[in-house]
């Protein structure tokens, strides 16, 4: 093993696969260091890829010779081209993807990458020389030297999760949060900030009654998000759409006093497009209903995704609001909000 390169990378999240392939694949002898190898490229959030203004970025990325497209259209098991009612310019290509799959392809890829080495660990310093960037230090002791290093830390910097007043540390569910950089580089005179953003309960699928729902296929003849045609063999899988209805949003508000959101214990700024359920009835307070859709998490998984119903309210007020909802009366859930 040699400890010094041209470019090192901290973190195989979907920033850091990118940015350590494209460095070794201009030549630049690479390391990505990531804190799980079986986790490159993971989804944080929906099994999706795309939709509206990132559908535009993901093709940009395959336009400059990135990976994002490729894997996507390689891994995935529903395509839609968001917008079709309006011209081309709007259109806004959204996939779904098997999850597991997802990363699988990607470690693939890294894996048969030329200048590019792994290793998995947890970077907990930068080692700096002269007021320069040298190489990183490890949780395991390790010092690898280089010229450069690039970033790629995700949510995983000082993360905290929060289910209602519970709170654990986490960069994601079951997985550590990355302690040591943000601490560094504040005393270096970077000024540090917090965002929030949030996730919805996975559902166990064996217990939702899509006969109440609606069924929403993906499209007949299905783009791409590549320049470069791949094979897909995958089973195409349909989504569904159902809502919430004024006794889903009683239950919720049963629970605001414990919400961190609302009690003051979150103090981030969230995403603009990513508004939690609790969130929505508050700001919306005049909407009956909002819509929701199940999205499967894989070509044969029972797991569903629940989109619109991000929360961070108690375990117990998210299923006595789930099984609310048309359709999940009976739901169990496998991960919670
Ligand atoms: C709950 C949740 C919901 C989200 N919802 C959405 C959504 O709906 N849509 C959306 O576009 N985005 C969403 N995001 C944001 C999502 O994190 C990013 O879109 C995407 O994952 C960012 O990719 P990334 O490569 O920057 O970071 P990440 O995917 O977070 O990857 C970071 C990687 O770095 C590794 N790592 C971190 N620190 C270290 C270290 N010190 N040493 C070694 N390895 C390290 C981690 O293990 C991980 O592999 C969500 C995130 C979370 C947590």
């Amino acid at each position: 093993m040699e400890f010094n390169y041209d470019v090192i990378v901290v973190g195989g999240g979907h920033a850091g696969c990118e940015a350590a392939t494209a460095a070794a694949n201009l030549g630049s002898k690479t390391l990505l260091i990531s804190m799980d190898m079986a986790k490159f490229a993971q989804m944080s959030c929906n099994p999706a890829v795309g939709g509206i203004a990132k559908g535009q970025i993901v093709r940009e990325i395959d336009a400059l010779g990135g990976w994002m497209g490729i894997v996507t259209d390689r891994t995935s098991i529903q395509f839609r081209m968001l917008n079709k009612s309006k011209g081309p310019a709007m259109w806004s290509p959204r996939a779904q993807s098997d999850r597991m799959k997802f990363s699988d392809e990607w470690r693939k890829i890294l894996e048969n990458t030329d200048n590019l080495n792994l290793w998995q660990d947890l970077v907990t310093s930068l080692l700096i020389e002269n007021s320069t960037v040298k190489g990183v230090q490890t949780r395991l002791g390790v010092k690898f030297y280089s010229k450069t290093v690039v970033l790629t830390n995700g949510t995983f910097l000082n993360g905290v999760i929060h289910i209602g007043d519970t709170q654990v540390g986490g960069g994601r569910m079951a997985e550590p949060a990355s302690k040591g950089i943000t601490e560094q580089l504040v005393s270096l005179g970077f000024v540090a900030g917090r965002m929030k953003t949030g996730t919805p309960p996975r559902l166990d699928g064996r217990s939702i009654d899509f006969s109440l729902m609606q069924e929403q296929l993906g499209d007949e003849i299905p783009s791409s998000f590549s320049y470069l045609k791949q094979d897909n063999s995958l089973k195409q899988r349909s989504c569904y759409i159902t809502y919430t209805n004024q006794d889903v949003h009683k239950s919720l508000r049963k629970g605001f006093e414990f919400s961190p959101l609302f009690n003051g214990t979150i103090q981030g700024v969230g995403p603009r497009y990513c508004p939690s359920i609790e969130d929505k009835i508050v700001t919306f307070a005049d909407k009956e209903k909002h819509q929701l859709f199940l999205e499967p998490e894989g070509e044969f998984t029972h797991e569903y995704y629940l989109n619109g119903f991000s929360s961070s309210l108690p375990l117990e007020v998210q299923l006595d609001a789930l099984r609310k909802i048309p359709g999940l009366e009976k739901v169990n859930i496998d991960r919670p909000a």
